[in-house]
Formats: structure tokens, sequence, C-alpha cells
């Protein structure tokens, strides 16, 4: 494979230091390529590009980048199965699922945001023989910091708002993720865009993130990752007054009430607990039920579970492939030794001692979906983020007790609500302190919506017009006839 490199002012160039970082496929262990280890030099090259295209591509009309978003939605949906591969390939995540999502999701952010421009009315109101209305304009250069875990999905969701709204962008994928962010430049870079638009810089954090949030001439910063890093992006961009969203960790609940039909519910409540081995941010890893049904579901779910085919992420019939490193599986497995530890019963799964996944790569980074019941709901297990094929199960008498237990964490990203009364699922979503929650359905996402979180799970709202303002400054001309 051919190494991923910075794409800074429309050119596809090396860090400044000549320094690279490999990058790995976590079912194999196999060095798929290398990527640059970019610095803050790199950072200013690729801000100064970005600053010198801006007013050309401020001063483009709202139709013309509409315009350039469907080009790029058109020329990566015509390369749909290489994203896929690529992703599958770099995460250790299923093909299909690759496909379904990731591939699915890159093209849709274009397209959606090209589509919902068109449909936005102008905001004007008229008042003591004036008239207002709001003109929007870019930020500037913006920087977009993106997670691993669904690499092209979350920089497009960021990319494509940035540039509708007319600004210049300088991304920075995970170091762990690089070879998408790579492909989107090339794609871009392929179609035309003006150069120094849309710029790439590729390393480690703290040498090119860091800088990014530091850098006066940055004017805006998205960020989905951690908490621990979203609280250093925090600190260090705050001072400067810049416009700052933050999309962070979460632990999620899944409540069933106790009327929740068991058999119609089950497929949702294993893709809510196990989709992309448990890394998606909005994955529920808190399984809540009333105790009435819990023997039942336990037993149930346990099943389901175990039915699911772990393994070679390019077999069609794979449901959950690696986690993303053996570093981060040794993190998963230090939480499930935790839980023992605590008190866990084992239901499935457990370490790869215990249970160890048939026919992968010893250097395949590999786990079985484990469940693990009989720990207390404020247990360092059942509250701290293990990002992991890992869920806790727990059973409630009251909806009360629900409703304290699904508030019970530091994070406040997502939930999901099952029962068979849509009037009780409406009340207790209401009583959760999280940014979404779904009633009896799971990722179901409307891109019109706003995404983010309360608590530590994050700043701000994503998605629709609260992208849109995100990524612009608003003015409001207030005309009156002289
Ligand atoms: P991370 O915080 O380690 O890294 C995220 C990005 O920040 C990476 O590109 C990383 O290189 C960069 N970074 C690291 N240090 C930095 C610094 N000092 N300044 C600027 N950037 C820096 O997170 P991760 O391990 O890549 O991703 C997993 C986390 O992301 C989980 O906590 C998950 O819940 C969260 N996540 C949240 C959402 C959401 O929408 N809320 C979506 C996906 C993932």
């Amino acid at each position: 494979m051919e190494p991923v490199l910075n794409f800074i002012n429309g050119a596809f160039v090396p860090s400044t230091s000549g320094a690279t970082i490999d990058t790995i496929n976590p079912a194999t262990g196999e060095v798929l390529t290398t990527l640059p280890r970019s610095n803050a030099e790199d950072v200013n090259e690729a801000t100064r590009a970005a600053l010198a295209a801006g007013p050309s591509w401020a001063s483009t009309s709202m139709a013309d980048r509409i315009a350039w978003l469907h080009r790029i939605a058109d020329a990566l949906e015509a390369e749909s199965e290489t994203i896929a591969m690529l992703e599958s390939q770099d995460t250790g995540k299923p093909i299909a699922l690759a496909r379904r999502v990731d591939a699915a999701r890159s093209v849709a952010n274009f397209r959606f945001f090209a589509n919902y421009a068109q449909e936005q009315e102008p905001e004007t109101f008229s008042d003591h023989g004036a008239i207002n209305y709001v003109h929007r304009s870019p930020v500037g250069c913006v920087g977009l910091i993106t997670p691993w875990n669904l690499p092209l999905y979350l920089l497009t969701w960021k990319v494509a708002p940035a540039l509708l709204m007319g600004n210049t962008i300088v991304a920075k994928p995970s170091e762990l993720t690089p070879l998408t962010a790579h492909f989107l430049a090339k794609t871009i870079h392929a179609v035309g865009l003006p150069d120094g638009v849309f710029n790439v810089v590729n390393g480690y954090g703290p040498d090119v993130g860091q800088p990014m949030v530091e850098h006066p001439d940055i004017r805006g910063i998205s960020f989905t990752g951690g908490t621990a890093t979203g609280k250093i992006v925090a600190a260090t961009a705050a001072p400067m007054f810049k416009k700052l969203s933050l999309e962070l960790g979460g632990k999620n609940a899944t409540i069933l009430l106790d009327d929740a039909p068991l058999d119609e519910v089950m497929d949702g409540i294993v893709r809510a607990s196990f989709t992309n081995s448990g890394q998606v941010c909005l994955c529920g890893s808190r399984i809540l039920v009333h105790a009435s049904i819990y023997d039942s579901f336990v037993e149930r779910f346990v099943e389901a579970v175990e039915a699911i085919h772990v393994g070679d992420p390019m077999l069609e019939e794979t449901g959950m492939g690696s986690v993303i490193s053996l570093e981060h599986k040794t993190k998963v497995e230090s939480y499930i030794d935790l839980g023992l530890d605590e008190g866990a019963i084992l239901l499935t799964g457990g370490t790869s001692k215990v249970a160890p996944v048939d026919n992968v790569p010893t250097r395949g980074a590999f786990l079985r979906p484990t469940v693990l019941a009989g720990l207390s709901p404020s247990s360092r297990t059942a509250t701290e983020e293990i990002f992991g094929p890992v869920v806790t199960v727990h059973p409630f008498e009251s909806e009360d007790e629900a409703v304290t237990l699904a508030n019970l964490t530091e994070y406040g990203l997502a939930g999901s609500v099952w029962t068979a009364d849509i009037e009780r699922g409406h009340a207790f979503a209401k009583r959760m302190d999280t940014g979404i929650v779904w009633v009896n359905t799971w990722l179901n996402r409307d891109l019109r919506t706003p995404f983010g979180g309360v608590k530590q799970s994050g700043v701000g709202r994503e998605g629709g017009t609260w992208s849109m303002a995100f990524f612009s400054e608003t003015t409001n001309i207030c005309v009156q006839q002289p």
C-alpha cells in the first residue's frame, strides 16, 4: 500500500521532519503502510495554506459550494467499495459494516448538507419600522480533529458543513486510522477543489492536534474524541475564545421497561451493545432491565450474543471483527478483570485467555463479546467508559430507580428505552440526562437533528442547522429607510 502523506495546499507531502509512524491492521497485526509523523511546523504550513485560500473560498456563492459538495459525494460514492475496504483494514471492523455504515454515511454527509442548505429560509425579522436579517460569514480557518472508531464518517460529518459555510480546513485524523482521510484528500484533489481549502496533517495528538488548538489563526475547533483529551482541548482553546465543539465519551444506558417485547427488541439491544465491537460512542454498555423480565432477558440476550460470528473482518458473515489495537484490547481486558474483581458474574465472553477467538491471527486484537452481571450500578466497570465489546446488565424494580441508574454516570451522551407503550417511552426519555434518547430503536439518525452530549460527554451540538451555525459567524443587520 502506498504511504499516507499530508495534503497541504493541494500537494501530497511528507512531514517536514521526514519522520513516519506505522499504521497497523489490528485484525492481522500487519503493518499496512506509514503516515507522516508531523509536528507544529507542518500545522503552520497547512494553516498558512488554509488562510491564503480563505478569502477566495469565502467569496464563492452558496450555490457553488453546494455543487462542490455534490461533486465530492459523487466521487466518494463511485469508490464506496474502496472506502469500505480501507476502513475495514485500518480498524478491523467487518467489511459488511464498513460498507453499510462508514462508506454510506461518508457520502450521505456531503449529500445531506448540500441538499439541506437549499431548504433553509432566510432569517429575517421586522419591527419598529426596521428589517433585521441574519448574515452568516465563515469562521475562517477551522481545525477538525477526529477519532479512530468511525474515521471517514466522523471526518466528513465536519468537513461537509465546514466547506458549505465557506471555511477552509486543517484536518487531523487519528494516527491509528489515517487511510480514509488520505483517500478523501485524493478525492478532493481529483475533483479539483481549489488548493489550500482542505488540508490534512497526520501524526500524534500532542504533536499535531495540540498545535492546531494553540494556533491563533485557527479560529474554530471541532473535536470528537475522548473526554480526557477534550478537557485538554477545552483548557487550551478557552482563553483564546475559539469556537469550540466537543463531542466526547459516553457510558450509555439501554433500558428495558417491564413491558418490553423481548423477541421484537432483542436484535436492537444486541446491535446497541456490540456494533463495531462496542466502539461506537453511542453504544449502550449498561443494560438496565426490569426485575420481572430480567431472567428471561438475560437468557435470550446471552444466546443472541453467543450467535455473533467473531472473526476475519473480510468475511461477509462476520458480525464482529477486532478491536482497534492490541493496546486497546489490553485496556478492555483490564476492565473485564476489574469487573470480576468488583464481583461480576461472567455470563459470556471474557478475556482472550478465558475465551479465545478461534481461527484468527495470533497478533490480531480479537475479543469475544462479553456480558457481566451482578455488579453494583455504581461500580467502576458500570460507570467508566470501556469503549469495547463489554456490557453490564442490572435489574431494577421501578421506573424511578431506572431513571436514577440511567443518570448515574458522569457522562450524558445517549441512551435507549424499550417498551411496548410509546407514552411511557416519551415520559422516560424526558427524564434522561443525555443529548440523545432513542425509544425502541438505536442509532436511528436523521441528520437534521441535534447531536451531542451533556455533562462529561461534551459541549455543543452538531447536525443540520447546529453544524451550520457552528461553522459560521452570525451578524445581525438591522436596516431602516433613511
Ligand atoms: P482520543 O481523545 O484519544 O483522540 C481523538 C483525537 O484527538 C485523535 O486524532 C488524537 O490524535 C487527537 N489528540 C490527542 N491528544 C490531543 C491533544 N492534546 N490536542 C488535540 N488533539 C489531540 O480519542 P480516541 O481514542 O481516538 O477515540 C475514542 C473516544 O472518542 C471515545 O471516548 C469515544 O467515546 C469518543 N467518541 C465520541 C464521539 C461523539 O460523537 N461524542 C464519537 C466517536 C468517538
